[in-house]
């Protein structure tokens, strides 16, 4: 595919640029480090509104909706094993080795343990309202891209990986 190079305008920072040919197709942003890093979080907003209309602040909207939740769920987030010392309310679950940080009953399979929030009904409405799908499978597909995504963010290795050492899967 060869095209004439042409200069871009930078989304960002108004100038012009010489578009990377490789990515020419995509590229809307200059090389430097603040154009990236909202290139970056422009590719983002583009992820999470592809089944969509694409609507940013809707997006946005869905994010600090989340956010304004997590502050009223610390606990939610953590792994229940890392709160021992702190001023949380610890109960009991936090001695079982195979819970993870989710809020769901006992004896779950790991698999399913992964997917409680997936399964939280204000989760799955938040899904619903970013991608504009109603579809479940939709939704899982999301949630599943959504989990796998937030691992990256958080280091996690294994779904099953917690404060406790848990043998992996070979
Ligand atoms: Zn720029």
């Amino acid at each position: 595919m060869s095209r004439p190079q042409t200069r871009r305008k930078c989304r960002c920072c108004n100038k012009f640029f010489l578009p990377d040919p490789r990515t020419a197709n995509r590229q809307r942003h200059c090389s430097m480090p603040a154009c990236r890093l909202a290139s970056k979080a422009a590719s983002q907003r583009r992820w999470l509104g592809k089944n969509g209309n694409g609507d940013y602040f809707r997006g946005a909207a869905a994010v600090r909706r989340v956010q304004l939740w997590r502050q009223g769920h610390p606990d939610y987030w953590k792994p229940k094993a890392s709160s021992s010392q702190g001023t949380q309310v610890v109960d009991e679950q936090s001695t079982n080795p195979g819970q993870s940080s989710c809020n769901v009953p006992r004896g779950l399979p790991g698999t399913l343990q992964d997917y409680c929030l997936a399964q939280d009904p204000a989760f799955v409405g938040l899904i619903s309202m970013v991608t504009g799908s109603t579809l479940q499978e939709d939704i899982a597909a999301t949630a599943r891209q959504l989990l796998l995504r937030g691992r990256n963010i958080l280091g996690f290795v294994l779904p099953e990986t917690t404060q406790t050492t848990v043998e992996p899967p070979s």
